[in-house]
């Protein structure tokens, strides 16, 4: 079982090498040694049908795998029945995208307190995860698997342990446990060999072997404050801040796990994520291995 590497929407070495358009980003990927592609409809799912479809197209014949990321203007901690229905809408929306792409899954953020106990939020939110996965299996979306995050500022749910607690509350969740995220929201705690073993450890206590290993991930070094965690995602040039990818690396690859990893560095998506790439490959065993 081997990681998947990829980029977070498209870096800035696309627009550099004359390319717009992000069917062309599966075949662009390809060449650079890349294996995973995630769509962003952060601002809004605005891809019409036949747009998604090549993309979709494009990334069967470059062997990309393809995640998508929802929309951030969801909220599932919050309990207002008009907020829970438009997040529905946003992941209905999302998911039918991910249909036409053939993506096979979907990241969805896991909201904001405001004011309430984390508690009372993550009572909510599961509520609304179980929901969630009702209406997509509802509307035929049910081999999509939707992807709780875990999110960068503290007042956001979403640490680790809120994030595995959501994605066991019924079949077809998976986390996305963002590394850069965790350790902006610790504050700086969250990194290095020991607590990456931790997280790790952690995922497949609560998730079991076969669905920890193959989790979906982000990954970037990030800025945080000390009042509020992530204010920024940096690149790996940019080095006051972490964390450090290579723990991760080394870790995933002597456990012999398969994750797909996208790199969310700001605008060195891909040539950060072929470091990371090449530092998992030399520490796996066998590199002609499957
Ligand atoms: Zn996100």
């Amino acid at each position: 079982m081997r990681a998947k590497f990829g980029t977070a929407g498209n870096p800035e070495n696309f627009a550099l090498e004359g390319f717009k358009k992000s069917k062309d980003m599966p075949l662009w990927l390809m060449g650079k040694g890349l294996e995973a592609y995630e769509y962003q409809c952060g601002k809004g799912v605005n891809v019409g049908e036949a747009t998604a479809r090549e993309i979709g197209r494009q990334a069967a014949l470059a062997g990309i795998t393809l995640s998508l990321h929802a929309p951030y203007f969801v909220n599932p901690a919050n309990p207002d029945p008009d907020s829970q229905e438009k997040t529905a809408g946003y992941v209905l929306a999302a998911c039918q995208v991910a249909r036409w792409m053939g993506a096979g899954r979907v990241v969805i953020h896991t909201g904001a307190l405001q004011k309430r106990t984390r508690e009372a939020a993550l009572t909510t939110a599961k509520e609304s995860f179980r929901m969630l996965r009702r209406r997509c299996d509802d509307a035929g979306y049910g081999d999509i698997l939707l992807c709780p995050e875990t999110m960068g500022k503290i007042n956001q749910l979403g640490d680790l342990e809120e994030v595995l607690a959501l994605s066991n509350v019924c079949e077809g969740l998976l986390p996305c446990v963002d590394f850069g995220h965790l350790y902006a929201r610790s504050l700086g705690l969250l990194e290095g060999q020991e607590e990456t073993a931790r997280m790790l450890d952690r995922m497949e206590e609560v998730l079991g072997l076969d669905r920890a290993r193959v989790f979906h991930s982000h990954f970037s070094m990030i800025e945080f404050t000390p009042k509020g965690g992530e204010s920024r995602h940096l690149t790996f040039d940019q080095t006051d801040f972490g964390p450090d990818y290579r723990p991760l690396c080394r870790e995933l690859a002597r456990r012999g796990w398969g994750p797909t990893i996208i790199c969310e560095s700001a605008g060195t998506q891909d040539v950060d994520a072929l470091v990371m790439k090449e530092e998992y490959l030399s520490h796996c065993q066998d590199s002609a291995g499957n």
